[in-house]
Protein backbone atom coordinates (compact mmCIF):
# COMPACT_ATOMS: atom_id res chain seq x y z
CA UNK A 1 0.00 0.00 0.00
CA UNK A 2 1.67 3.21 -1.07
CA UNK A 3 1.93 6.25 1.52
CA UNK A 4 -0.27 9.34 0.63
CA UNK A 5 1.21 11.49 2.94
CA UNK A 6 3.56 12.01 0.81
CA UNK A 7 1.46 12.97 -2.34
CA UNK A 8 0.52 16.78 -2.39
CA UNK A 9 -2.93 17.03 -2.82
CA UNK A 10 -4.62 19.04 -5.47
CA UNK A 11 -5.34 22.65 -4.45
CA UNK A 12 -8.67 23.98 -4.41
CA UNK A 13 -10.54 27.12 -4.72
CA UNK A 14 -11.09 28.83 -1.31
CA UNK A 15 -14.32 30.49 -2.92
CA UNK A 16 -16.36 27.81 -4.77
CA UNK A 17 -14.48 24.70 -3.45
CA UNK A 18 -13.51 23.41 -6.38
CA UNK A 19 -10.55 22.15 -7.40
CA UNK A 20 -8.56 24.47 -9.14
CA UNK A 21 -7.36 22.27 -11.62
CA UNK A 22 -6.98 24.10 -15.06
CA UNK A 23 -8.59 27.24 -14.81
CA UNK A 24 -6.79 30.37 -14.55
CA UNK A 25 -6.20 31.09 -10.73
CA UNK A 26 -3.87 32.22 -8.21
CA UNK A 27 -2.72 30.63 -5.28
CA UNK A 28 -3.59 32.05 -2.05
CA UNK A 29 -2.02 29.90 0.54
CA UNK A 30 -0.33 26.55 -1.18
CA UNK A 31 -2.02 24.71 -2.01
CA UNK A 32 -4.97 26.07 -2.45
CA UNK A 33 -6.05 29.43 -4.42
CA UNK A 34 -8.93 31.31 -6.05
CA UNK A 35 -10.01 30.86 -9.84
CA UNK A 36 -9.94 34.20 -11.59
CA UNK A 37 -13.13 34.16 -12.37
CA UNK A 38 -14.29 33.34 -8.70
CA UNK A 39 -12.54 36.64 -7.12
CA UNK A 40 -14.53 39.43 -5.59
CA UNK A 41 -12.70 41.61 -7.43
CA UNK A 42 -14.48 44.77 -6.27
CA UNK A 43 -11.97 44.13 -3.14
CA UNK A 44 -8.81 44.40 -5.11
CA UNK A 45 -7.42 47.50 -6.44
CA UNK A 46 -5.96 48.17 -9.92
CA UNK A 47 -2.97 46.30 -9.78
CA UNK A 48 0.58 48.23 -9.08
CA UNK A 49 2.13 45.93 -11.70
CA UNK A 50 -0.57 46.64 -14.28
CA UNK A 51 0.49 50.00 -13.54
CA UNK A 52 4.31 49.74 -13.67
CA UNK A 53 2.96 47.90 -17.38
CA UNK A 54 1.38 51.14 -18.45
CA UNK A 55 4.24 53.06 -18.04
CA UNK A 56 6.83 51.01 -19.63
CA UNK A 57 4.58 50.73 -22.53
CA UNK A 58 3.96 53.89 -22.76
CA UNK A 59 7.78 54.84 -23.16
CA UNK A 60 8.18 51.98 -25.96
CA UNK A 61 5.01 53.32 -27.56
CA UNK A 62 6.95 56.79 -27.66
CA UNK A 63 10.06 55.09 -28.86
CA UNK A 64 8.88 53.09 -31.58
CA UNK A 65 7.33 56.35 -32.89
CA UNK A 66 10.47 57.74 -32.85
CA UNK A 67 12.22 54.98 -34.61
CA UNK A 68 9.56 54.74 -37.00
CA UNK A 69 10.09 58.53 -37.71
CA UNK A 70 13.99 58.11 -37.78
CA UNK A 71 14.32 54.75 -40.36
CA UNK A 72 11.84 56.69 -42.67
CA UNK A 73 13.60 60.04 -42.64
CA UNK A 74 17.21 58.05 -42.83
CA UNK A 75 15.30 56.61 -46.43
CA UNK A 76 14.14 59.62 -47.57
CA UNK A 77 17.30 61.29 -47.27
CA UNK A 78 19.22 57.92 -49.06
CA UNK A 79 16.72 58.54 -52.28
CA UNK A 80 17.13 61.55 -52.62
CA UNK A 81 21.25 61.91 -51.89
CA UNK A 82 21.72 59.03 -54.89
CA UNK A 83 20.00 60.85 -57.13
CA UNK A 84 22.35 64.00 -56.60
CA UNK A 85 25.45 61.49 -56.40
CA UNK A 86 28.47 62.54 -56.30
CA UNK A 87 27.22 66.24 -55.31
CA UNK A 88 27.95 67.01 -51.58
CA UNK A 89 29.39 63.29 -51.34
CA UNK A 90 31.38 63.81 -48.35
CA UNK A 91 28.37 65.57 -46.50
CA UNK A 92 26.59 62.58 -47.48
CA UNK A 93 28.58 59.89 -46.13
CA UNK A 94 28.75 61.90 -42.82
CA UNK A 95 25.43 62.67 -42.72
CA UNK A 96 24.31 58.79 -43.23
CA UNK A 97 26.71 58.06 -40.69
CA UNK A 98 25.71 60.12 -37.72
CA UNK A 99 21.75 59.08 -38.97
CA UNK A 100 22.80 55.73 -38.64
CA UNK A 101 24.18 55.92 -35.39
CA UNK A 102 21.13 57.99 -34.29
CA UNK A 103 18.72 55.31 -35.37
CA UNK A 104 20.44 52.37 -33.93
CA UNK A 105 20.01 53.90 -30.16
CA UNK A 106 16.37 54.86 -30.94
CA UNK A 107 15.96 51.21 -31.95
CA UNK A 108 17.82 49.82 -29.29
CA UNK A 109 15.94 52.08 -26.83
CA UNK A 110 12.73 50.78 -28.46
CA UNK A 111 13.81 47.42 -27.65
CA UNK A 112 14.42 46.64 -31.73
CA UNK A 113 17.56 45.91 -33.67
CA UNK A 114 19.40 47.09 -36.61
ZN1 LIG B 1 -13.54 28.83 -7.73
Amino acid sequence: VADDSTVPRAGLCITCGRDLGAEPHLIVSAPDGEHLGCRDWTRYPWPRPFEQLERRLAGRVRAIQRALELTAELGSLLVERRRRWPLDAAETVAEVERRSRELRSVLERAGLRV
